[in-house]
């Protein structure tokens, strides 16, 4: 399958199937922005509550928050976004299609620096372009009736500040000792100059974001420990083969604020791309909020009575380019039976159907309501779970298929006599008979 054409495959499939639809379709669209279907919205939820239960129910040390999108703000005068949250932008002269310098840039051979092309890769003209600018991404609004500068506010173009401010709410409510962290997942909103690449780059997006609060002197056990624990969690949704990769970033290349960070990168259809970031922040962010604020959010060490700013190790996670990734290390192409069928060969954990109930025949009412017997019982305990008995059994497989159910379980003559069902594998299309005894505890098993 060609790499490039893999993006419109999955794009198509989306659309058809009801993962994720363009945004404001009926009007044209807004650049940018993406509806999820009834199926992307159980895959997404699927990843958030994996991420959740493996970064915060299951540890002890974590506390979750849920900030407002709107802040002051003087929290983003204080996190440094106001000054410096901007990408260079280029115009072309000729067709005045603007672009994000960095993206179109390249190596020039003798120098080694970075030179935009000669010709604009929109209209192909020579050496048409306006003098570079720097194009601040965060969305203003005014808050209140007045238009007023006072009012003027932003939608946030990360999660992570909802926490710094909130940190010293929870240090009054749960006393945690260091080394202890925040977590929220949130939507978060860029004003991107050109969108592109399906929900990698979209101007509204989710973010799931820690911030791990601790002494300087334990970031880097920290830090590595979070490295490995991002790797199993990748693991863990279906990311664990060869398509991530540890991105070292070079001191040059980092946010000033930080002094290590690690991107780990994701073989896209359209290249090897940021999936998600882990950095060490330093005290960056709590020192600027107590700068800008006056508050004390300075953490108070009882056994040695020191006062002092915590520092920070920030693991970010982009929600939809993780939705991107599991979809683009999914989807495959086969023949099976003599046919060529798409499937997407999701972890059954993650998979926004568990199960289909099939009747074998659809005018057979003892079939019928055989199956709408087992799928009442089995929806009971594995959900969701779909019905159908629409078209021939080989065309419901491929729906199926298609969207990514691990199991089909079809009803049929034999089940009349003995209860037995055929429960078929995704992936490899095998069959095998089971009881229906068995049934749920056999599927939670493969699911769970
Ligand atoms: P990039 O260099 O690709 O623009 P970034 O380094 O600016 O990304 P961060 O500020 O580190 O990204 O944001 C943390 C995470 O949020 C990213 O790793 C990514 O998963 C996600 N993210 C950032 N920008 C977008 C976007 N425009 N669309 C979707 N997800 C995004």
């Amino acid at each position: 399958m060609q790499e490039s054409n893999k993006l419109e495959k999955i794009i198509s499939l989306c659309k058809r199937r009801g993962f994720v639809y363009p945004g404001s379709e009926i009007y044209g669209g807004l650049a940018g922005t993406w509806d999820y279907g009834p199926l992307g919205l159980t895959l997404k939820n699927n990843i958030k509550n994996s991420w959740w239960k493996k970064f915060v129910e299951e540890r002890d040390d974590m506390y979750g928050v849920d900030a407002a999108i709107l802040m002051n703000a003087k929290v983003w005068e204080a996190s440094g976004h106001i000054a410096g949250f901007s990408d260079p932008l280029v115009e072309c002269k000729n067709c005045r299609k603007k672009f994000r310098a960095d993206h179109i840039s390249e190596g020039n051979t003798e120098t080694g620096k970075l030179e935009l092309p000669k010709e604009c890769p929109e209209c192909g003209k020579f050496g048409t372009w306006l003098p570079e600018s720097k194009f601040n991404m965060m969305f203003k609004t005014n808050v209140g009736p007045v238009e007023d500068k006072s009012f003027a506010s932003y939608l946030r173009p990360e999660t992570a500040q909802g926490m710094f401010v909130n940190f010293k709410n929870v240090m009054d409510s749960f006393h945690p000792r260091l080394p202890f962290g925040m977590a929220q997942i949130g939507k978060a909103f860029r004003n991107e100059i050109s969108p592109r690449d399906f929900l990698f780059r979209a101007r509204e997006f989710e973010q799931m974001e820690i911030e791990y609060f601790t002494r300087e002197s334990e970031w880097e056990k920290i830090f590595e420990n979070f490295r490995m624990e991002i790797l199993k969690w990748l693991s863990d949704i279906g990311l664990g083969g060869g398509s991530i990769h540890e991105l070292e970033v070079p001191a040059e290349d980092r946010a000033h604020y930080s002094k290590r960070t690690i991107d780990f990168e994701f073989d896209y259809p359209f290249g090897r791309k940021e999936l998600l970031g882990l950095a060490y922040r330093t005290d960056f962010d709590l020192s600027a909020h107590i700068n800008k604020s006056g508050a004390d959010l300075l953490y108070y060490d009882e056994e040695t009575k020191e006062r002092f700013t915590s520092h920070c190790i920030e693991p970010s996670f982009g929600l939809d380019r993780a939705i991107l990734a599991v979809l683009c290390e999914a989807y495959m192409e086969d023949e099976l039976g003599g046919e060529a069928r798409v499937f997407l060969k999701l972890k059954p954990s993650i998979a926004p159907v568990k199960a289909a109930v099939f009747p074998l025949l659809k005018n057979k009412p003892e079939l019928v309501n055989k199956a709408r017997e087992v799928f009442t019982e089995l929806k009971k305990e594995i959900r969701p779970i779909v019905f159908d008995d629409n078209g021939n059994i080989g065309k419901r497989y491929r729906r199926q298929d298609e969207i990514g159910t691990p199991y089909c379980v079809t009803i049929d003559f034999d089940t009349l006599e003995d209860d037995t069902v055929t429960v078929r594998d995704r992936d490899t299309g095998k069959q095998e008979r089971i009881k229906i005894s068995e049934l749920i505890s056999l599927l939670k098993e493969y699911i769970y």
